[in-house]
């Protein structure tokens, strides 16, 4: 009774927020768009709605980060990756009240998230003629603006493998060659110490998504904003490049976010794990190595990417881990603690 009391409550929460997203149309200007959402979106239902949002996405966020943290070393026995740089034992107050922001920022991100979705799904004001159809004036055409592109899909009889898995891996490219730049734009010299020095503080994390969201804040948010930029441009595509977009299911958009989560927060812990096309190492492909992230905490001016590599390898900033760099087993962490066994010693 009460998980179909909950289920009723989200729902009509989704339904009260989803009727604030205007459908996008080559009509309105971005500007008019904006204007609609946000007097819309400030009235105190909607605030109200997006506050109990939050309240169900951090909750979604503590058992998404738990599990990575505990799942990996419980169920499939994974090895621990040695800690050779200096551990952040306790976190200071600035290091929580950056985290508690953060955390809050999630709700109005899922709701934009989802809400662009929901702005590009498929409905009779921007659906008046299918691609390839004769336009009015006679000349046949591919490629026009007013319908160009994928749409969101939200009905569950239109959504398919093609429109929920296909998109998965444009998604994951599409994201990191956006956050490799901005990660390596924020360690340039003159700008690192204001806004990306705070996360560095980690040398080697272990929290799992704790350590992952203890960012400053506008880096937070251009990170997670980059997910609503890369789902604009699978949906939409990019011309320049030749992609015109491809249909993306809600589905599709949720798994997206919901395995970065998973692997943004493997970044940050001890376990060793990785995913390859073939099992050998030497011949396989690595999709995802949870060391390359951690080689970065350590040697910040390599392995740029958050869930692979592939654009540092193309950048010529990918560094691969060395099993046989220096371990200092001062530096080793407590099992109990989770801390430094020096300075659990120590107490
Ligand atoms: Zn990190
Ligand atoms: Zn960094």
């Amino acid at each position: 009774m009460i998980h179909h009391n909950i289920v009723n409550h989200l729902v009509g929460m989704a339904q009260r927020l989803a009727s604030t997203i205007p459908i996008a149309s080559k009509d309105d200007s971005i500007p008019d768009l904006v204007n609609q959402i946000v007097t819309k979106s400030t009235t105190a239902l909607c605030l109200r709605d997006l506050l109990v949002l939050t309240i169900y996405v951090v909750a979604a966020l503590e058992l998404v980060s738990n599990a990575t943290y505990h799942i990996p070393k419980a169920l499939c026995k994974v090895s621990s990756i040695p800690v050779r740089g200096k551990h952040l034992d306790r976190f200071s107050t600035k290091d929580w009240i950056f985290i508690t922001i953060n955390k809050c920022m999630t709700g109005v991100f899922i709701y934009c998230y989802f809400g662009y979705l929901w702005s590009v799904r498929k409905n009779e004001r921007n659906d008046h003629h299918a691609h390839g159809d004769e336009h009015t004036d006679g000349h046949r055409s591919f490629e026009h603006n007013c319908c160009a592109g994928g749409r969101g899909i939200w009905n569950l009889e239109e959504i398919s493998l093609m429109n929920t898995f296909l998109p998965i891996p444009v998604l994951f490219v599409t994201y990191d060659f956006f956050y490799t730049l901005l990660h390596w734009f924020l360690h340039i010299k003159s700008i690192y110490s204001y806004i990306h020095k705070h996360h560095h503080h980690q040398k080697a994390p272990s929290r799992a998504n704790i350590d992952a969201v203890n960012v400053h804040p506008l880096e937070f948010f251009l990170g997670e904003f980059n997910h609503v930029l890369s789902l604009h441009l699978v949906v939409k595509g990019i011309p320049l490049w030749g992609f015109h977009g491809m249909d993306v299911s809600w589905v599709g958009a949720l798994i997206f976010i919901t395995v970065g989560g998973i692997l943004a927060g493997l970044n940050h812990t001890r376990h060793d794990v990785a995913f390859r096309v073939m099992k050998k190492e030497k011949m396989g492909w690595t999709l995802y190595d949870s060391k390359h992230h951690d080689v970065h905490h350590r040697i910040p001016q390599s392995n740029y990417g958050q869930y692979t590599v592939l654009w540092d390898r193309i950048f010529g900033t990918f560094r691969e881990y060395d099993e046989n760099d220096r371990v200092n087993p001062a530096y080793q962490l407590d099992p109990v603690t989770g801390q430094t066994i020096k300075s659990t010693k120590e107490e």
